[in-house]
């Protein structure tokens, strides 16, 4: 058994996964669904639940934002929420009709309403979310018949890669919380 007097290493891991990085000439989905996978990455790197998003606007990037809740303590701050933030910013605009929105996760009830709001003209997500997700996988809000506006969806693009990330993000969480209540408890006989 280990028992030195060294101090108790963080229990964090560090991410994994390596960044993709895309040909530029190409700028079609799959491109910018690894911006918003590379961004996904930087949340990892923060301790933040590993959810990137990229907005497009004519071949460009004009925001690029990853899930900040626990950094800024803010249950709002969603990749998706900074990311429209960021686009109206950038564009002088709060009307995204001719922007895409990628995202690594389908957006939840809330990200889903502000696509609404924003009148993204497009909504291109990874990981469908039968539990949360408010865009085809809960339910389709973008289908309120009601709705003036229309928000059209795609999703599937770069699935694979970004389960995997969320799954690994999760199995490390839970082996971390298991090794820290190991740890105490050892502490607490010693
Ligand atoms: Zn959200």
């Amino acid at each position: 058994m280990h028992t030195d007097d060294e101090a108790p290493r963080p229990l964090r891991t560090d991410c994994p996964f390596a960044p993709i990085y895309p040909s530029q000439l190409v700028r079609d989905d799959a491109f910018f669904m690894a911006l918003a996978y590379n961004q996904a990455l930087e949340a990892w790197k923060h301790d933040e639940v590993p959810i990137g998003a990229v907005i497009a606007l004519d071949g460009m990037v004009v925001a690029a934002a990853h899930n900040r809740v626990e950094t800024a303590r803010d249950a709002t701050a969603h990749a998706e929420m900074l990311a429209i933030t960021q686009a109206a910013n950038a564009i002088d605009d709060w009307r995204l009709n001719r922007a895409t929105l990628y995202v690594t996760k389908e957006p939840c009830p809330m990200c889903s309403g502000a696509t609404v709001m924003a009148r993204l003209g497009r909504v291109v997500y990874a990981l469908p979310d039968p539990k949360m997700g408010c865009l085809g996988g809960a339910m389709a809000l973008h289908e309120l018949p009601q709705l003036n506006h229309r928000v059209q969806v795609t999703s599937g693009v770069m699935q694979d890669e970004c389960r995997a990330l969320l799954q690994a993000f999760f199995e490390i969480k839970r082996a971390e919380a298991k090794a820290q209540a190991d740890r105490e408890k050892l502490n607490d006989a010693l």
